[in-house]
């Protein structure tokens, strides 16, 4: 027997969230209801819940929220035997699924679809999935697999496609700047690629679990300012600077310094989005005589979800050090706080 409500986190403006009861979702054809299993927190719900987000919780509010969960199918929409899904089964789904059929999609850049619909409301009982995360971004676990090791397959696709896709390879030396959970994540693909990372932050927790989770092989503090030259000098291979090096702050004077940290022909990938309108200086002389290649990639494609998934469904990649404690539903604005205080990395939000 299904509850005639379901509980759901709503957004009503910035530090104001509410647990409420909602009606439960109606279904159409080929929409999956999910009994959420666990939710995690993640930097974009803090944002969230600090300042509102115009694209991700849209202007309609109050707004559910929440976006990495992994959980059991208890309603297929319309007829159930023209879906792939059964009742029963445990999934995990991204937060997003692209159209597969516009401008964008037909150059291969999912990422980019026009009719890229993403979906909230991970922080409640039951959540309603579009029928295209259904069809196309949705996976089976396997019977072993915790729902919260699922739960990362999100994050974890964003920070592969923020890694892989500016070309790290073996053996090269990668610089990581801010290492929140998607930076250290970052740290962890780079260095089960066979990069040298070192792992660039202000805090000495995130730091040590560069080094413990990541496998980091330097650690690097600027909690005392961040001078780009002195860091290349003392830590790049013969101080020419690194291979590739990825800005996971999303500052746009970390932007700029991150120019200076890479060799000549090396990548920059200004991979954490700053503040809406917020300009940077570009060094012109640097960027044309060194030849840098500057990348800005955004979210995932269904292809590196399904390759984040692979890995955590193996064990080749075990998330578990960064979740940093529980809480039950009720308690998410708790989650969101500890988070704000800087005490953890990702909190596994349960519904009791
Ligand atoms: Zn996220
Ligand atoms: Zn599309």
């Amino acid at each position: 027997m299904q509850p005639k409500t379901n509980q759901t986190a709503l957004f009503y403006a910035p530090k104001d969230v509410r647990i409420e009861a909602c009606p439960m979702p109606q279904l159409a054809q080929s929409e999956l209801l999910i009994q959420i299993g666990s939710a995690l927190t993640c930097g974009t719900d803090l944002k969230c819940y600090r300042r509102g987000h115009p694209v991700l919780l849209g202007d309609k509010l109050p707004a559910p929220f929440g976006h990495e969960f992994a959980g059991t199918i208890v309603g297929i929409g319309g007829d159930e035997t023209d879906s792939k899904w059964e009742i029963g089964q445990r999934v995990v789904c991204a937060n997003s699924a692209p159209c597969f059929d516009c401008y964008y999609c037909h150059q291969g850049q999912h990422n980019l679809c026009e009719h890229l619909i993403l979906l909230n409301g991970a922080y409640a009982q039951f959540i309603k999935v579009p029928a295209n995360i259904a069809q196309y971004n949705t996976h089976l676990l396997p019977d072993a697999m915790p729902f919260e090791i699922a739960a990362f397959t999100e994050p974890l696709a964003v920070a592969m496609r923020g890694v892989e896709g500016v070309g790290v390879k073996a053996g090269q030396s990668v610089a990581i700047v801010g290492l929140g959970p998607i930076g250290q994540l970052m740290v962890k693909v780079a260095t089960l690629l066979g990069a040298n990372v070192t792992a660039i932050a202000r805090s000495d927790y995130k730091l040590e679990m560069a080094t413990a989770f990541g496998g980091a092989v330097q650690t690097v503090s600027i909690a005392e300012g961040f001078d780009p030259q002195a860091i290349k000098q003392a830590f790049s291979p013969d101080g020419r600077g690194f291979d590739v090096v990825i800005e996971a702050v999303g500052l746009p004077e970390t932007w700029e310094k991150c120019l200076h940290l890479a060799r000549k022909g090396g990548v920059v990938h200004w991979f954490a989005g700053c503040s809406g309108g917020s300009t940077v200086a570009v060094d012109t002389r640097l960027v044309h005589y060194n030849e840098l290649t500057l990348y800005s990639l955004f979210h995932h494609t269904p292809a590196f979800v399904a390759k984040s998934f692979e890995w955590l469904a193996t064990g080749k990649l075990d998330p578990r050090p960064l979740i940093s404690g529980a809480f039950p539903l009720a308690n998410v604005v708790d989650a969101l706080k500890a988070m704000e205080q800087g005490q953890g990395f990702k909190y596994q939000i349960n519904e009791h």
